[in-house]
């Protein structure tokens, strides 16, 4: 198949056939796990050639990866048009906070959404800060108002679209334009879409990051990180990846593959299962706002119908009135929805989600305390009428 052939296939085509370059593969249908710290090599010349400037793609030594990490990261480029390659972490923020540490110095500025995943924010208050790196804040509903914000120090601009709990939803190609023509890299955390929904490479995002501990791997047991680099930006990442030492272990990104197989399908029903019951909570008296991209109740709504290809089950909602007693007494009592961080696998969950704690650039207010669902695979009229219970205890603790 040429590399022209593969581009015009439909993303589920996608999902199933990238990264299983036959080399790697053998003929194994999912890529199998090679595990290795020591590679032998036949004499001195081949270590030699193989330790040479390009090892790219070539067994060296354990920490540089093995065919199990080069396909997943292979199939996760393949995913992104445009894109020029993609590296693994340990986990989604140390993929964060790679690709941070790889674009900025002493003495530079960064620009991140107060609705930022909350350990992003840490380390930018912490080891950034530490380092002589300035964190500045921005309202993630600034759009081109982002150019107000730029100074020579500000090096990068890093989005997260949806925003972590209140979702709102960023203009990213307004920022991108403002960043372009003032030469600052752009990163996003595309956790939530994904390359599918949100092909980050295409709409001119330099780095574009993923917690692949969610939908890549779908069942809630790996924790999982990639960065995948625009054209001209990989090899910065990849020296300060290797610097750091840092690989994602080869049975890791088996179970990555394994998941990325269906993670079309699997994405494509929990955001149809999210959207209705989003839907169905909009109805309620005891729900005041529901805060799903694809609802026009959600900041940035527009932006969403604009840019996106589809949702994930991942959405917030306002509860009317009560206090944080009342919406315990809501989630404690849920049969379906588990209380537990994290999302992206074959389960529902329920956390309360409480943004006011950390904001510092943009206010939030809300109708009374708000809860953050996943909505996984389960029958929807199943987590509808355990969510209608749950609501029923909300009311009756309210008074
Ligand atoms: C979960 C998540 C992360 C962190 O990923 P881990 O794999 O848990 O380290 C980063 N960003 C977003 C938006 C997430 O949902």
């Amino acid at each position: 198949m040429s590399g022209e052939d593969k581009q015009n296939d439909r993303d589920a085509t996608k999902v199933v056939h990238a990264g299983r370059r036959p080399e790697w593969t053998q003929g194994i249908v999912n890529p199998p796990v090679w595990r290795a710290s020591t590679i032998l090599y036949d004499d001195i010349a081949e270590m030699r050639e193989r330790g040479s400037a390009d090892t790219h793609h070539k067994l060296y030594y354990g920490r540089r990866g093995t065919p199990t990490q080069w396909s997943l990261a292979d199939a996760l480029t393949e995913l992104e048009p445009g894109a020029q390659a993609t590296l693994l972490y340990p986990s989604g923020v140390s993929a964060i906070t790679t690709a941070l540490l790889a674009v900025l110095s002493p003495g530079d500025e960064v620009l991140l959404p107060d609705s930022s995943y909350e350990p992003t924010r840490a380390f930018g208050n912490g080891m950034l800060k530490r380092l002589g790196i300035t964190a500045t804040y921005y309202d993630p509903l600034i759009g081109a108002g982002i150019a107000a914000l730029c100074s020579a120090r500000t090096k990068a601009i890093l989005m997260e679209s949806p925003g972590s709990l209140s979702f709102e939803v960023q203009d990213v190609p307004a920022i991108v334009a403002v960043a372009k023509a003032r030469g600052i890299v752009t990163l996003l955390d595309n956790t939530w879409a994904g390359p599918l929904y949100f092909p980050a490479i295409e709409k001119g995002i330099d780095y574009t990051i993923l917690s692949c501990s969610k939908y890549v791997v779908g069942h809630s047991d790996v924790m999982l990180g990639s960065v995948t680099a625009a054209p001209g930006h990989y090899e910065k990442l990849r020296a300060t990846t290797y610097q750091l030492g840092l690989c994602a272990s080869p049975d890791d990104a088996y179970l990555g593959s394994r998941g990325l197989r269906t993670m079309d399908v699997r994405l494509r029903q929990s955001g149809a299962s999210g959207l209705r019951i989003a839907a169905w909570l909009k109805t309620r008296p005891e729900v005041a706002r529901v805060l799903h991209p694809a609802l026009p109740d959600c900041p940035g709504h527009d932006v969403f119908v604009r840019d996106f290809r589809g949702s994930a089950g991942l959405f917030s909602f306002v509860l009317n009135g009560g206090n944080d007693g009342a919406r315990t007494a809501l989630i404690d009592g849920l049969r379906h929805f588990g209380i537990g961080f994290s999302w992206g696998g074959y389960e529902s969950l329920a956390i309360p989600a409480d943004p006011q704690r950390i904001r510092t650039a943009s206010r939030w207010e809300a109708e009374g305390p708000m809860i953050r669902l996943y909505v996984g695979l389960e029958d929807t009229d199943d987590l509808i009428a355990d969510l209608e219970a749950g609501l029923a205890r909300f009311a009756a603790a309210r008074g």
